[in-house]
């Protein structure tokens, strides 16, 4: 079988760390080509400045990976879908709801596969948590992730425009990972978001959700930790406590401590030349809907300028 040639598209910290190397990985792809506005690309793979030049100029594609952020990716998606090209969406799928829908409308109806990618789903303890949590009654669950923006987000400009999340830049990994594994839809019961008065988006969230069974999920995010920081999610059942922490590298359950490699993006590469060869799409939203219920019922606190 041909392997599938592949765009990588917005040539940032995304795409040099993770997607460049887990496409070298995986023998189902070649690398054929790279975009970026700004970035010179690589030694030897042909390069453009944007992706209507990569599709008019060639070489030609048969999937893209959109590693942007996320206020210019339906843009790029409904662009590539048009040419019946194979669509990864990094995370966040988009910067709204109904864009996301159009796109896996649109994809469905080209017979191309869309797919948003959760890069934290793939951590080594989340598939063997979302195991031993099927057989458990969820008593609490809290989601601690704490990191410091000024480390982490240096100079990224578009994560504090609206589109961009701010906290819930990170903040939606740990809800990607909590939709999977617990075994019970939840919900937005209250929330808390904290602006700096000069931006747009949070630097700080509280947020109490509930399950269909009552059972209290808290999540605090916050961009202002220094120090140690926290990727943690505790869950708290009828047989023990859970704890993923790590950003869902390291799970402990009462039996023990579990740690593998990182296999997060040869994860979601396998998994995206699995739905190509099959003819499918995976485009599930749900992280980013209850980012966007933060956003409609949460209350406003205005604290000080932040400052990079
Ligand atoms: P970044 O470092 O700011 O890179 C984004 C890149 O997108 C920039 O290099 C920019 O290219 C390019 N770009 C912007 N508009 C474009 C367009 N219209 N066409 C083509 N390229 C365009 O951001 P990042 O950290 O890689 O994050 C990108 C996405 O990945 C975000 O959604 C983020 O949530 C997700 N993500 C990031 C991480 C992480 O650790 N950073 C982890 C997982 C997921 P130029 O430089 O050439 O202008």
């Amino acid at each position: 079988m041909d392997p599938i040639r592949i765009g990588v598209v917005g040539m940032g910290k995304i795409a040099r760390d993770q997607h460049l190397p887990a496409i070298a990985g995986n023998g189902a792809f070649s690398l054929a080509a790279t975009v970026s506005p700004h970035d010179p690309g690589m030694p030897g793979v042909p390069h453009h400045r944007s992706l209507e030049a990569l599709l008019d100029e060639g070489p030609a594609v048969d999937a893209v990976a959109l590693c942007t952020p996320p206020q210019v990716r339906y843009d790029l998606a409904a662009l590539a879908l048009k040419s019946g090209i194979h669509v990864f969406l990094e995370k966040p799928p988009g910067a709204t709801l109904a864009e996301v829908a159009a796109l896996s409308a649109r994809a469905d109806k080209v017979g191309a596969t869309l797919f948003a990618g959760w890069h934290s789903r793939f951590a080594a303890g989340v598939a063997p948590a979302r195991a031993w949590l099927a057989e458990r009654k969820i008593e609490s669950v809290s989601v601690i992730w704490r990191e410091d923006v000024r480390v982490w987000h240096p100079g990224q400009a578009w994560i504090w425009e609206p589109g961009g999340l701010g906290v819930f830049d990170p903040g939606i990994n740990a809800l990607s990972i909590i939709t999977h594994i617990l075994p019970r839809p939840f919900f937005l019961k209250s929330a808390t978001l904290v602006l700096p008065a000069n931006r747009a988006a949070p630097i700080a969230a509280d947020l109490e959700f509930r399950d269909t069974a009552g059972a209290p999920i808290s999540m605090d995010l916050d961009w202002r930790q220094t120090g140690p920081q926290s990727w943690d999610i505790i869950v708290e059942t009828d047989a023990g406590t859970l704890k993923l922490s790590h950003g869902g590298a390291v799970l402990t359950i009462p039996s023990g401590t579990q740690h593998s490699e990182d296999h997060e993006y040869p994860g979601l590469y396998g998994r995206f030349a699995t739905l190509i060869r099959g003819g499918r799409s995976d485009v599930d939203t749900d992280p980013l809907r209850l980012v966007a219920d933060a956003f409609l019922r949460g209350r406003r606190e205005i604290t000080d300028p932040f400052h990079d």
